[in-house]
């Protein structure tokens, strides 16, 4: 059973000249194996600041707090070390990857967090099968990473990658932003598939309710001005579909 554990942690970002900006400002949360945990906040309020800190993105210097993997220390680790791990983490904005087709970005992600090349044919029955599930042509395959991509290809290629990598921590920021109702059910059911394994342990980041309908967070955590403000079941999604986060945004300020 995997456990990822946040504790206390204080992020800067680099702005310009030098100038640094803090963004989190004691973020305490554990997600074990088989939960499924749902950030929610509003714009601006750091949640995409969180899910770099943990994917290791230079841009943002840990000031404090710790982020640990069943007790490894993940902020000491490179990238590669991170995915290697067992953290899987979909950005926000994912980036165009040219001359490296779905198919080659896929096989050579698989081999380096496997630590070997998988078996060729069982590989691509395997990559056929996830492929079916999401919905997508086989002719995607050869397409290059993120080029070209509507937002609902770019969010399958995610969940495509999730499937295949089995991680043990998977991180999914706004992975439902910007997807029209179809691609929505596709991406949420490739989501909870994963998350029924009781393998994997799901943070999912958003700024909507509405992925939620589909998935069905174990645990809701209100993020505003870089911290969790307040946590609760599902039902406190219900309440934030209703109420948004004035409640909170004001009090802030
Ligand atoms: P969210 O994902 O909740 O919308 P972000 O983490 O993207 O919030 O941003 C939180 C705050 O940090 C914002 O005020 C944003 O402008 C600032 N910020 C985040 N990343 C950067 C960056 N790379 N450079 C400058 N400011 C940043
Ligand atoms: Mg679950
Ligand atoms: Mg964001």
């Amino acid at each position: 059973m995997s456990t990822l554990e946040i504790r206390d942690l204080h992020v800067s970002v680099a702005i310009a000249d030098g100038e640094e900006k803090q963004i989190l400002r004691g973020v305490d949360l554990t997600v074990k194996a088989g939960e499924t945990h749902a950030i929610m906040g509003p714009n601006g309020s750091g949640k995409s600041t969180l899910a770099y800190s943990i994917a290791g993105h230079p841009k943002y210097r840990i000031t404090s707090g710790s982020v640990t993997l069943d007790g490894e220390d993940l902020l000491s680790m490179t990238v590669d070390e991170r995915a290697r791990a067992g953290m899987f983490l979909a950005m926000q904005y994912p980036v165009e990857v040219p001359g490296v087709s779905v198919s080659n970005f896929l096989r050579t992600a698989a081999t380096a967090v496997r630590g070997e090349a998988p078996k060729l044919r069982t590989w691509i029955k395997e990559v056929k099968e996830a492929m079916e599930r999401l919905e997508v042509d086989s002719a995607f395959a050869e397409r290059n990473v993120n080029e070209g991509f509507s937002g609902g290809e770019k969010k399958r290629h995610e969940i495509l990658q999730l499937e295949l990598l089995k991680p043990k921590i998977a991180i999914l920021d706004e992975t439902d932003s910007g997807l029209d109702i179809d691609a929505l059910r596709v991406v949420s059911d490739g989501v909870n598939r994963v998350s029924e394994t009781g393998e994997v342990g799901v943070l999912l980041i958003t700024h909507y309710t509405r992925i939620l309908r589909y998935v069905k967070p174990d645990f809701v955590h209100v993020f505003v001005g870089g911290k969790i403000v307040e946590e609760g079941g599902s039902e406190l999604a219900d309440r934030l579909e209703s109420e948004g986060y004035v409640r909170y945004t004001k009090a802030a300020v």
